[in-house]
């Protein structure tokens, strides 16, 4: 989707991207961890997404000087697919959105998006072409629908709806004492986990980025739920560039392709079948996964 800006507006989007990003990045990671070093470029130009092509080339890095983390990765994303990173914790999974998102830069090697290098690109375009879903979305104290207009400025009450409606949260709304103006959050109506993270789904198909980082949840919601959302997650993928970092592996098998990411280095990389067929690295978290999940149901 293409949107024309008018200098107007421009500024107004401009200031609801960036405070859009801060909410990304609140969502996703700890903001108290993050140190704030990373700066545009003198004369970084804006991203331009075309396919939404996403290259890791080599790429080195590490919090600490004294430990790299990822060690020579590399990896690509064609334009429209969706790779899932899947590993043991602590292998680096987490840190591969946040290097895309430009929390940090590389130490090594580079990171592309349409051949134009992060570190070349101005921090607020980037962060106005990815989308996170993170884990656990944060709401604001206002109003629902607030909160899903969050995702882009100047959004009308039918583009609003119709992103519920998209994220199957619609009806839900419907049902709340004042629908869409009904005051939610902390000091509101608290949602359950999976009704937050429709707002989240709806919030970012507003936004409708042509890339997308999915923080796969890791506990919080009960399995049926789980198994919904991950179809509005899979709908909403569709047409553009998807890095799911998969911290299970039950919601990986329908991605393109899988990176099996550890101790920071790539050590397997294909679809799901192929992997499992290999009798590697992967077939040996799933089968042990696959246990897990038997022993506790
Ligand atoms: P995963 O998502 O695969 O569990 P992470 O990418 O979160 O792994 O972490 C990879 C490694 O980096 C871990 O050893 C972790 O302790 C370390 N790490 C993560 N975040 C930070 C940070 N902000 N500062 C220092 N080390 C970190």
């Amino acid at each position: 989707l293409i949107q024309i800006m008018t200098p107007l507006n421009f500024l107004g989007v401009m200031y609801r991207e960036i405070r859009q990003a801060l909410v990304d990045m609140d969502d996703m990671f700890d903001l108290l961890e993050q140190p704030a070093e990373v700066t545009d470029r003198p004369g970084a130009r804006p991203l331009d997404v075309q396919g939404g092509e996403i290259v890791f080339d080599r790429v080195e890095f590490g919090y600490d000087p004294e430990r790299p983390i990822l060690k020579g990765l590399s990896f690509r994303v064609p334009p429209g697919e969706t790779v899932a990173i899947v590993g043991s914790t602590g292998a680096g999974k987490s840190t591969i959105g946040r290097l895309i998102f430009r929390f940090y830069d590389v130490t090594g090697g580079a990171i592309r998006i349409d051949g134009q290098d992060l570190r070349d690109v101005t921090q607020e375009s980037l962060h106005a072409r990815i989308g996170v879903v993170p884990q656990d979305t944060v709401l604001f104290n206002d109003t629902v629908g607030y909160n899903i207009a969050y995702g882009r400025d100047g959004a009308t009450q039918a583009e609003i709806e119709a992103a519920a409606r998209a994220a199957r949260i619609h009806d839900f709304i419907l049902s709340l004492p004042q629908g869409y103006d009904t005051q939610v959050g902390e000091r509101g109506l608290k949602l359950s986990g999976g009704e937050k993270q429709r707002v989240g789904i709806a919030r970012t198909l507003l936004k409708d980025p042509p890339i997308l980082i999915l923080d796969e949840a890791t506990s919080a919601l009960d399995t049926a739920t789980e198994a919904d959302i991950q179809q509005e997650l899979s709908a909403m993928g569709r047409g553009r560039s998807v890095i799911v970092i998969a911290h299970r592996l039950s919601t990986v098998a329908d991605a393109d392709r899988i990176v099996v990411l550890e101790n920071g280095r790539l050590v397997e990389e294909g679809p799901h079948e192929a992997l499992l067929a290999r009798g590697g690295r992967y077939a040996e978290l799933w089968s042990r996964q696959t246990m897990d999940e038997d022993l506790a149901a």
